[in-house]
């Protein structure tokens, strides 16, 4: 068990807060730690999509086209709302709790929302450049 931490830094210049939404879906590519297998396409975790597995649940689960070994993400709950985030500085937009594979890339995409120095909150960005 794994928990791996997924941080973006940025220039952010009046901004005081970068955080997810609550049904963000995180796009990441993923890489099998016991054969090395690294799909080359970006998977989604979401945090509404549950599977069991055995007595607990994940968010994902899927079987290694090179080993076909069973891997699960869980997404961890977490709150980023009070905070404030300092420009070049990274800071932390995610936790997924890994059992089998390592996160390799993460691609921001939609549904973020950004709180400027000035307290105003926009919802559902964008963060692809
Ligand atoms: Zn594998």
């Amino acid at each position: 068990m794994v928990k791996q931490s997924i941080t973006l830094k940025a220039e952010t210049e009046e901004i005081e807060n970068i955080y997810p939404c609550t049904d963000k879906v995180f796009f990441v590519k993923i890489k099998c730690s016991n054969c090395g297998e690294t799909p080359d396409k970006f998977i989604g975790l979401d945090k509404s999509n549950i599977e069991v597995v055995g007595k607990s649940n994940v968010n994902l689960l899927m079987k290694c086209k090179g080993c076909n070994r069973e891997n699960s993400i869980v997404v961890e709950e977490t709150n980023y709302s009070e905070r404030t985030i300092e420009s070049e500085k990274s800071f932390e937009i995610a936790r997924f709790d890994c059992r089998g594979v390592e996160i390799e890339e993460f691609d921001p995409r939609d549904a973020w929302i950004v709180v400027s120095s000035s307290g105003k909150k926009y919802n559902d960005v964008d963060l692809t450049e």
